[in-house]
């Protein structure tokens, strides 16, 4: 049987830092699932699906192949064959993504995808519904959130760290729609899963938080 850890919180909470480095140090593959939204959200907007229109989205959905591999330890996301790599982590692929991840037709997709990978392998996945619809029976939760401010102020530090432009008050702006969107939607929104392990890393150092959740991932295993 494999072992899951759930991982779920807003926009820039650390999540994908923390996940890593958990999967790393525990020898676990870790699926970073807001790249597939995000890769979702390039391909439906480079298509111009009418996303209202039912019949094209699911066509759309159908068609389109969003594949994770992993390199050296690193994930790699594919959209039909190109890696999407890169371009997933654009401001832009982000909104995208959250604009998409509101259809039915799509999480229905990405969510049987996460699915089927986590039956086969011990993961550590993050993303927005990962306890409450994903893997609803994963023995280990976590609900990983940090204050607005600090949020922004950790993305606009990764984006100038990168040599990109980066403006903290737009970036701020869009982590609290994108928090909105995410938890106001009516499919598998954004919330705690009743019994998720809350961590608030507004004030923990990403080695704390990763520390804590190896150990409780170790007590839960033995
Ligand atoms: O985590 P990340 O910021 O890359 O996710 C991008 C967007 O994808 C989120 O804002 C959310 O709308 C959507 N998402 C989701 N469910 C997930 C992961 C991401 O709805 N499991």
């Amino acid at each position: 049987m494999s072992f899951q850890i759930a991982l779920d919180g807003p926009a820039g909470a650390g999540k994908s830092t923390v996940a890593k480095a958990v999967a790393s140090e525990l020898h676990f593959i870790y699926i970073d699932t807001g790249a597939m939204y995000r890769a979702m959200g390039l391909y439906l907007d480079s298509l111009g699906t009418d996303l209202e229109d039912q019949a094209a989205l699911d066509a759309a959905c159908e068609k389109a192949s969003v594949t994770i591999a992993h390199q050296n330890g690193a994930q790699h996301i594919y959209l039909n064959g190109e890696d999407v790599t890169t371009a997933v982590r654009a401001e832009t692929a982000g909104m995208l993504a959250s604009k998409v991840s509101a259809y039915g037709s799509v999480r229905r997709k990405l969510t049987s995808m996460q699915q089927e990978i986590a039956a086969s392998a011990d993961v550590v996945m993050d993303g927005r519904d990962i306890g409450t619809a994903v893997l609803p029976e994963a023995p280990l939760k976590i609900f990983l959130t940090a204050s607005v401010e600090e949020r922004a102020r950790r993305r606009y530090l990764e984006l100038k760290n990168k040599g990109q432009e980066a403006d903290l008050a737009a970036i701020s702006a869009d982590i609290e729609k994108r928090d909105y969107q995410d938890s106001h939607r009516e499919i598998a929104p954004l919330r705690q899963a009743e019994d998720a392990v809350y961590l608030d890393s507004s004030n923990l150092s990403a080695e704390q938080v990763v520390e804590k959740i190896v150990f409780l991932a170790r007590e839960r295993m033995s």
